[in-house]
């Protein structure tokens, strides 16, 4: 899916650059990738931040796996290709997100580390923070908010990632979060700090 089809297109250059837009947004553009099986808390986590964010002044957007797969990805399913064009896509929704001078947040399982590595390489590293929701897959399942573990252990979802698909965890992530250990708002507060080090955003309050 990824071979180049159309033929005769320039690339335009518009007359505001990101910069610009980072200024008029007191912010800088980055995309927060939140990785981690289901339920791990990719979702409420990436949810809570933005909340946080925006009630502070801060444009945050998060795109979301279920809610991406209504729309611009409904054509793809669960095996290892269309995974890896779910995640390819995503790298390049995020990337027009971040050059936008949006903190973006992503929350895709994202299993395979290639996927995610090539999401890395789009967005720019820099611009890029890796978040490992480093759940165990019993507390994962013991949740279980869709009943989607329960389906895959009964063998009605084939494929499914701790179950019968693989997860690759990240060798580098710049966060990791437990969400056994660690509340929404907590990891919130991690998030935030890891965006203030890092300069993408100013002391929130400020
Ligand atoms: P994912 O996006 O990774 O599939 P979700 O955020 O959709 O995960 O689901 C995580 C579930 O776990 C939710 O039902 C949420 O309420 C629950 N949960 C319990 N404790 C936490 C926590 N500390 N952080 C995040 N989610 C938690």
């Amino acid at each position: 899916m990824t071979n180049i089809k159309a033929t005769n297109i320039t690339w335009h250059e518009g007359h505001v650059g990101r910069e610009e837009r980072e200024k008029l947004l007191g912010q800088k553009g980055v995309l927060i990738w939140m990785t981690g099986l289901s339920a791990s808390g990719k979702s409420t986590i990436a949810y809570t931040l933005e909340h946080a964010l925006v009630q502070r002044g801060r444009l945050a957007y998060v795109l979301d796996g279920d809610n991406i797969r209504h729309g611009l990805n409904k054509n793809l399913g669960f095996s290892a290709e269309d995974r890896t064009e779910n995640i390819r896509r995503i790298g390049e929704v995020g990337k027009l997100y971040v050059d936008a001078g949006i903190i973006t947040i992503t929350a895709f399982i994202s299993p395979y580390r290639a996927d995610r590595q090539i999401a890395r390489e789009t967005v720019g590293e820099g611009s890029f923070y890796e978040v490992f929701c480093d759940t165990p897959l019993e507390v994962c399942e013991e949740r279980d908010p869709k009943g989607l573990y329960k389906k895959a252990r009964a063998g009605e979802i084939k494929g499914f990632t701790g179950i019968d698909d693989p997860y690759e965890a990240p060798e580098k992530p710049e966060l990791v979060i437990d969400t056994s250990k660690m509340s929404p708002q907590e990891a919130t507060i991690a998030l935030v700090e890891m965006l203030e080090k890092a300069g993408k955003i100013s002391a929130l309050g400020e």
